[in-house]
Formats: structure tokens, C-alpha cells, sequence
């Protein structure tokens, strides 16, 4: 199974990485059972910050 990491979208490699595996409630059925959807994300910060795509050559910057 391929697990993805919910925060940075990569994937994260059991092998090798450390990694919480995540509930979200998905919804809840007249009868009170509850879907779950589940996720995963990195323990450690995500990757490098590699530009993913050159967006008309103009750098982003946090407001
Ligand atoms: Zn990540």
C-alpha cells in the first residue's frame, strides 16, 4: 500500500520513514456508526522545499 503523506502529498516510504497514521471521521449513519477515513503524515518535517513548478518566473513569498 502506498501511503501519502496528507501535509506535503509525497509518499512516504514505511521502509524508511517515520510517519503517524491519522482518523478523520468521514461522516456518521443513522444508527450512529461512524466511516473513517484514514491518513497518514511525516513525523519529521516534510522534504525540501524544491520549487514544484516555475509559476511565470515570479517567486512566491509568505504574506
Ligand atoms: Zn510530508
Amino acid at each position: 500500500m502506498t501511503l501519502l503523506c496528507e501535509r506535503c502529498f509525497g509518499p512516504i516510504d514505511p521502509s524508511r520513514e517515520q510517519y503517524f497514521q491519522l482518523a478523520h471521521i468521514a461522516h456518521a449513519d443513522r444508527t450512529g456508526n461512524v466511516a473513517w477515513n484514514h491518513a497518514a503524515v511525516h513525523t519529521a518535517p516534510c522534504g525540501s522545499a524544491e520549487p514544484v513548478a516555475d509559476v511565470g518566473g515570479e517567486q512566491r513569498r509568505a504574506a
